[in-house]
């Protein structure tokens, strides 16, 4: 289950009611059906299908930003499941492509099959990458839970290596994290850095927003210098006012260039500091969700900020002609 690593107490009471309300087949299946319909889903889901993902990545575009376009849902269990999952990750970034949109598509290895065949998994993320490569695209891929870090890793490393246009994230609160991108500088890759969504042991990740916020810092700095270098192309992909301020301003030190490195931040989630950041000349990419598979994306985005579920009553109220 993706969790949030604050631990204040009434946010962890508020966030683990939202999943406990996110197990109830009743409640889900009520939002999922009023959710597109009544419009409050939109706020974090581009939409349900692949061209209602594209009109609002249009819209992003013609405000300056990039986009990654990624389809939900997770682990999938079969190899036909896997290989339609990539079918839909290729007309993807052939849409994005065709529409002239600037971006490209984040992938999940679960979704290609990761659990059931390695193998199977490695040539479809590859096939991905391949045909990107050839319209002159990019890909990015996903880190899910740490049980996940090395095989992914692996299939990074090979798909890099034979395309070249990959880019993978990795996340400030593993122990690991700084290791890896050292195994990883050669491939001069793209990182995106991330805080990291998963609950995870205290012998995997640091514990706590303080020693979390510190080593992402840490985790700028380095992929920064490697910018000097090009060593690396870095992502900063954060909604933390004071993680994008010291990237900004480590950057400002290093004296790197605005086209060495960009922010990321997630569809509909502070809108106001993504257009802080593009009006400070940032390159800025927008994550963009879409799919039908949207309640439980949607659930953790409300359960990492409790005010975000005013809203949805607001509008579920509204809808029921209460106010
Ligand atoms: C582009 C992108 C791609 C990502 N990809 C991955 C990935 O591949 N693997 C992975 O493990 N994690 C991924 N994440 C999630 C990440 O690990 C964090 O869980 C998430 O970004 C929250 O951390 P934060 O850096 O925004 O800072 P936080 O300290 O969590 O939040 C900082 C501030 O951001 C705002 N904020 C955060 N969340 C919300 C919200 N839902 N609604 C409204 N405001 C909010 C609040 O103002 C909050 O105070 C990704 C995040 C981004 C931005």
């Amino acid at each position: 289950m993706l969790v949030h690593p604050n631990r204040n107490p009434p946010i962890m009471i508020m966030r683990n009611f939202i999943f406990w309300l996110s197990s109830k087949r009743s409640i889900t299946d009520s939002l999922a059906r009023r959710g597109m319909k009544n419009g409050f889903a939109r706020r974090f889901v581009a939409g349900e299908t692949l061209d209602e993902a594209l009109t609002a990545s249009d819209e992003l575009c013609r405000h300056g930003r990039n986009v990654s376009l990624n389809h939900l849902g997770e682990n999938v269990s079969t190899e036909a499941a896997a290989r339609e999952v990539c079918a839909s990750y290729i007309e993807m970034i052939e849409q994005l492509h065709a529409k002239s949109l600037g971006g490209n598509i984040s992938i999940k290895l679960t979704q290609l099959g990761l659990d059931i065949n390695k193998e199977l998994c490695a040539s479809l993320a590859l096939s991905i990458a391949k045909r990107a490569a050839e319209i002159g695209r990019t890909i990015e891929m996903d880190m899910e839970g740490s049980g996940y870090t090395d095989v992914t890793l692996d299939i990074f490393e090979n798909v890099q290596r034979a395309t070249g246009n990959a880019g993978l994230a990795v996340q400030a609160y593993l122990h690991r994290t700084e290791k890896d991108l050292l195994r990883l500088a050669p491939l001069k890759p793209k990182i995106r850095l991330v805080k990291g969504a998963y609950r995870e042991p205290k012998d995997i990740a640091v514990q706590g927003k303080p020693a979390v916020d510190a080593n992402y810092k840490r985790l700028t700095t380095l992929l920064l210098e490697g910018a000097t270098t090009g060593t690396f192309f870095p992502a900063i992909a954060s909604h933390d006012p004071m993680m994008v301020a010291h990237a900004q301003s480590e950057a400002a030190r290093l004296n790197l260039s605005k086209d060495k490195y960009e922010l990321q931040m997630i569809y509909g989630i502070r809108r106001d500091l993504q257009q802080q950041v593009h009006a400070a000349g940032n390159i800025l990419q927008i994550y963009v969700p879409f799919g039908t598979d949207w309640c439980p994306y949607f659930m953790r985005r409300l359960s990492e900020r409790p005010a975000n579920c005013w809203f949805v009553l607001r509008s579920l109220l509204a809808e029921s002609g209460a106010g």
